[in-house]
This record gives C-alpha cells, sequence and structure tokens, in this order.
C-alpha cells in the first residue's frame, strides 16, 4: 500500500503536514496519532516512523481503505497490468517529493538542506532506484523497457508523471528545468561519470560531455558532494567514478553550471556499468 509523505492534521484543511517533521517532532503528536487523515480523499491515515525509526511515513489504517476515486487506489491499480513485476508494485507505491512545496517552508539554508538530504537519500530512495533499474533494459543503452514507458507515478500534489518523463540524459533534464517555474527538476539522471574533483573540500564528479547531440549529453552536468556530506560518502566516490550510473534526485543549475546534490551515494546512486 502507498506511503504518504504528507497528510491532514486534526481536519485543518489548509495546512498539510510532512511525516518528517512530525517525526521531528513525535512527542507532540503521540497521543494523537489517529487524527491524520488523506490529504485526498479525507479517510483516516496513520503516522508511522518506518523501520528503525528510519522512515517516517503515512499509511493506511487495518481495514481502512482510501476513497474509490482518491488518486492511490487509481495509481495503484496499475500493479494489476503488471502482476508478476515485484518492482512495480514499489514504484507506483513510492510518492515522489515536489520540489515547490520543499521550498516553501524552509525557515534556514541548514534546515532546509537537512530535510532534503532525508527526502532524497532515506533508504526509501535506494529502493526506489533499486527497482527502476530492474526495469530497464541493458541490451539497448539501459533505456525503459517500453512496457514501463508509460508507467504513473505519483507526485506530492497528486499530480502524476510518466516513467519516461523521470529519467533522462543530461540535455533532456536541463531541458526540463529550463521549463520548470522553480527551475530545478525532480528527476533521475543516467549519465557517464568521470574521475572525481575536490573543490575547496567539495566534491565535483563531472559527467562526460560530447558534441554529438545524439548522446544527449552537450551539456555540462556534474554530481555533486558538499563538504559536509562529503566525509560520509568518501569511501563510495571511486566505485561510480568513470562508470554509467542513474543517481535519483533534484536537479537546479546555478553559477557553477547544472548538478544534482548528492547527500547520500548508497542510497542515490547505483552503477549500471564500470568503464574502469
Ligand atoms: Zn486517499
Amino acid at each position: 500500500m502507498s506511503r504518504m509523505s504528507h497528510a491532514i492534521y486534526f481536519n485543518r484543511k489548509q495546512t498539510y503536514l510532512c511525516a518528517l517533521d512530525v517525526d521531528g517532532e513525535f512527542h507532540k503528536y503521540e497521543k494523537t496519532r489517529d487524527k491524520f487523515t488523506c490529504i485526498f480523499c479525507g479517510v483516516k491515515v496513520q503516522f508511522s516512523r518506518g523501520k528503525e525509526h528510519n522512515d517516517p511515513h503515512f499509511k493506511n489504517w487495518p481495514l481502512t481503505s482510501h476513497k474509490n476515486n482518491c488518486v492511490i487506489p487509481i495509481i495503484e491499480s496499475q500493479k494489476e497490468k503488471h502482476e508478476n513485476v515485484g518492482e512495480v508494485e514499489l514504484l507506483v507505491s513510492t510518492i515522489l517529493p515536489r520540489a515547490k512545496r520543499l521550498n516553501s517552508n524552509q525557515t534556514n539554508l541548514s534546515v532546509n538542506r537537512s530535510k532534503k538530504a532525508r527526502v532524497f537519500a532515506g533508504k526509501r530512495s535506494k529502493k526506489f532506484i533499486y527497482s527502476l533499474i530492474n526495469l530497464l533494459d541493458n541490451k539497448n543503452y539501459f533505456k525503459i523497457k517500453p512496457e514501463f514507458e508509460e508507467l504513473q507515478l505519483l507526485i506530492e500534489d497528486g499530480s502524476t508523471i510518466k516513467l519516461k518523463e523521470l529519467i533522462g540524459s543530461q540535455d533532456e533534464i536541463i531541458e526540463r528545468i529550463e521549463q520548470s517555474q522553480e527551475k530545478r527538476a525532480i528527476c533521475i539522471l543516467r549519465g557517464n561519470t568521470r574521475s572525481a574533483q575536490i573543490i575547496k573540500n567539495n566534491i565535483k564528479i563531472p559527467l562526460t560531455k560530447g558534441n554529438n547531440p545524439i548522446y544527449k549529453n552537450t551539456n555540462d552536468f556534474s554530481l555533486f558532494i558538499s563538504w559536509d556530506y562529503a566525509e560520509k560518502n568518501k569511501e563510495f566516490i571511486k566505485s561510480i567514478e568513470n562508470s554509467l550510473i542513474v543517481c535519483y534526485g533534484e536537479a537546479t543549475t546555478n553559477e557553477f553550471g547544472t548538478q544534482i546534490e548528492v547527500y547520500s551515494i548508497k542510497n542515490q546512486i547505483t552503477l549500471l556499468k564500470k568503464y574502469k
């Protein structure tokens, strides 16, 4: 069943509570855990801190289903079409964060960044990418197998995105950033990495670049690990250099070029092929 990232509390319809925030102040909600409802259909949902208190989310109460017109059962009904593909179940029951909301309630830069790290770099991300790579065709440049291209994934605000619109090469992702209002894109980047560079204690891993537009890698793009996350990730850098990888995260463009910030190599990046 779907894990929801947000819920309504005590029927206050104008504010959505984020599971990460409830987890952060769990003592405040402990006695009123039955006061959460689905933001889409209003049915009662429950808060869970997840395994080892590592993965806060809202989920169904036992024997309480969402209403028929709620987006959650609609998106989950896709499982029936792909009955023997276990990965589809996990993909359709993961709700992707939308950049806009993350930005709107920030109090200061560091709070916002550590929240982003939890949103994009939790264990759920790792499961999500692992499920996804099994739907790629390793005999055809790791493109999505045609039968899964149209698979719909749910975004926090209840809108959907097709799997084929989520994955992309560096040029395709840059195009999506330019088209978006917030100038950022939640995406799964597929690209070839070069060797890592250390710039003022931050780690930058540029992607290879070419001139042939067919390969969709004509623009600068890099993975960026900020100094405060460098120590935690140091031991995994070698394993993703000079490789074909997929990386889940939020791509943005700033004065240094277009990049995805990586908080956890282990949970955000998966290796498809190692070149040397
Ligand atoms: Zn619902």
